[in-house]
């Protein structure tokens, strides 16, 4: 829909194997083994040290999940592709790569639970600072970062408050004081967000949602742009001397990957290859049905605050357009009275499936405070700021006049 737009060219339902299949199998095949074999030492060798890009041990890499990263790369545009076991796999590895003891992440703290969770407890015992500011605020950005600011990280459309995040802006400061903008594009897939063309270096998605098509599986991806000088990073400053603009994506291949070891089953890649293949369809169609239930909700009398940003009115409408044209994904949230009719609501459901995850085929419910981020102190509620009369709908691939009418018989 917007590929001349974003141009980058999506050949996700034509892509072959590299080599031909001994049976001519129309789908990549699953190899499922642990372990791959040489007929010499010399070729051994060579394919430990990387020089014949031949695999051998489905840690580091396998030809099914390389086939899934192959076809990342064409329909994203990124320079290279790895695939792991899950987004939060993803986003800790990504971090695992740059982060170092002494420096900070400048961040919001409107984030994904699991991402809060990870900046605010699991990094700090390594001593690394969650900076958290509002990134809307181009000043408060740059006077967070420091020379020790590792990367600027944000999701592209906030999860759940929906804040469309002006990239174009937010990289442009990153890049003046030499940090990378990591961005966690999730919430929209290609070619719909083009990361370097509003100046994210490092994405990084939960394949989990949108790609996997149906909730078949876990799955994450780091995308590596290769847009980034990391010659002044401490973690990978010498590596540029021999790789360039490739220094992350070797230390990430070569060693973060390899010890992490959190690198895609292939039966995973082997589902979300499938899930690729109807993405642009099921994007299409479930970002038209969330307009059209964003519209509805707002007529509903008892339904406070609808926000979705492909709704004109919404504060977000102008950046989110201009990034990602008229679908802006499948997710939005509504208030209702409090939180005791938001559970009302919740259990009277018919279609609409009570279930946490985004991008199903199903139609998704969840109150998010009492569930993402009810394991949370009060202090840390307060700070993340979900409010307790907000839900969270993912839309489906229903007719949308069946979700409408579930809706109204559960507001009775
Ligand atoms: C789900 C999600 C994640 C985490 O992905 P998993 O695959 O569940 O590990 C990260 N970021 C966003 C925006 C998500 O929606």
């Amino acid at each position: 829909m917007k590929q001349e737009q974003n141009n980058i060219a999506t050949p996700i339902m034509c892509a072959h194997f590299p080599y031909k299949d001994a049976h001519g199998s129309i789908s990549m095949p699953i190899y499922s083994g642990a372990a791959f074999e040489f007929d010499t030492a010399e070729e051994m060798e060579d394919a430990f040290l990387g020089k014949s890009g031949k695999h051998t041990y489905s840690r580091i890499s396998n030809p099914t999940v390389e086939f899934f990263e192959n076809r990342i790369k064409e329909a994203s545009g990124a320079a290279h592709v790895l695939a792991v076991s899950s987004g939060m796999a993803a986003i800790s590895t990504v971090f695992m790569t740059i982060a170092y003891a002494g420096s900070n992440i400048v961040t919001s703290p409107h984030l994904f639970g699991n991402t809060f969770s990870l900046f605010i407890f699991t990094l700090q015992a390594f001593g690394v600072e969650a900076r958290f500011c509002n990134l809307l605020d181009k000043e408060e950005v740059e006077r967070n970062i420091d020379d020790k600011t590792c990367a600027v990280f944000t999701e592209i459309i906030t999860n759940p408050h929906m804040e469309a995040i002006d990239l174009k802006m937010l990289s442009q400061i990153a890049h003046k004081k030499g940090v990378p903008l990591v961005a966690d594009s999730t919430i929209v897939p290609w070619p719909h967000f083009n990361a370097s063309k509003l100046g994210v270096d490092l994405e990084v998605v939960s394949s989990t949602k949108y790609l996997s098509g149906g909730a078949t599986s876990i799955g994450g991806l780091i995308l590596d742009h290769q847009t980034f000088d990391w010659s002044r990073s401490p973690r990978l400053g010498k590596l540029t001397q021999m790789a360039g603009k490739r220094a992350f994506q070797v230390k990430l291949r070569a060693e973060i990957s390899r010890n992490m070891g959190a690198y895609m089953s292939p039966h995973t890649a082997y589902l979300q290859n499938l899930g690729l293949e109807t993405l642009e369809l099921r994007y299409a169609k479930t970002s038209a049905s969330c307009l059209e239930l964003a519209k509805f909700l707002q007529t509903i009398p008892a339904v406070k605050n609808v926000n979705y940003n492909g709704l004109k009115d919404n504060p977000f409408y102008a950046v989110s357009h201009a990034q990602y044209g008229d679908c802006p994904g499948a997710m939005l949230t509504f208030a209702l009275e409090d939180r005791a009719t938001c559970f009302a609501f919740i259990n009277r459901l018919k279609v609409i499936r009570r279930a946490t995850n985004l991008f199903d085929n199903k139609t998704l419910i969840i109150h998010p405070l009492s569930t993402i981020y009810v394991t949370l102190s009060p202090e840390y509620k307060k700070m993340v700021e979900v409010p307790d009369n907000m839900l969270r709908l993912s839309v489906g691939l229903e007719n949308p006049e069946d979700l409408k009418a579930d809706i109204l018989q559960a507001l009775a």
